[in-house]
């Protein structure tokens, strides 16, 4: 699958520890990332990521574009929501993209544990 990750940045600390907590089951996927966020997660998990632009430079829309053309499987997004965004509009967007797409979309830890889980529990099964 093809998986994207972005997380603002008082999110980063969690969604590196997420993505390391579940390493083994991320390495079997193909993972994006926007700009910090995927540096982040290769430099302290140590997994390949493709890297997109900076979220507020352009990355949300790179990501989004591939939603938009049937490219990718899931998103995880942690989102800031206390904190107000630069670049809000893009971030609409995405929503609203992957809901036009029915692409899943966590937009919080707990969402995308269960996500995450139905991956591990298809891969026990194989
Ligand atoms: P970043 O982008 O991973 O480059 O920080 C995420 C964002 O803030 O949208």
């Amino acid at each position: 699958m093809k998986i994207a990750l972005i997380a603002h940045d008082k999110k980063k600390d969690d969604m590196v520890d997420f993505v390391k907590r579940y390493k083994d089951i991320f390495q079997d996927h193909q993972l994006f990332a926007t700009g910090t966020t995927g540096g982040l997660i290769t430099e302290i998990v140590g997994l390949k990521v493709h890297r997109f632009l900076s979220g507020p430079l352009g990355g949300d829309q790179q990501i989004g574009g591939k939603v938009a053309e049937g490219d990718m499987d899931f998103v995880i997004f942690l989102r800031d929501s206390l904190t107000s965004q630069p670049h809000e509009p893009d971030i609409s967007a995405l929503l609203r993209i992957c809901d036009v797409h029915c692409v899943p979309l966590a937009t919080n830890l707990a969402s995308a544990e269960v996500f995450i889980k139905a991956l591990r529990s298809h891969k026990d099964s194989e």
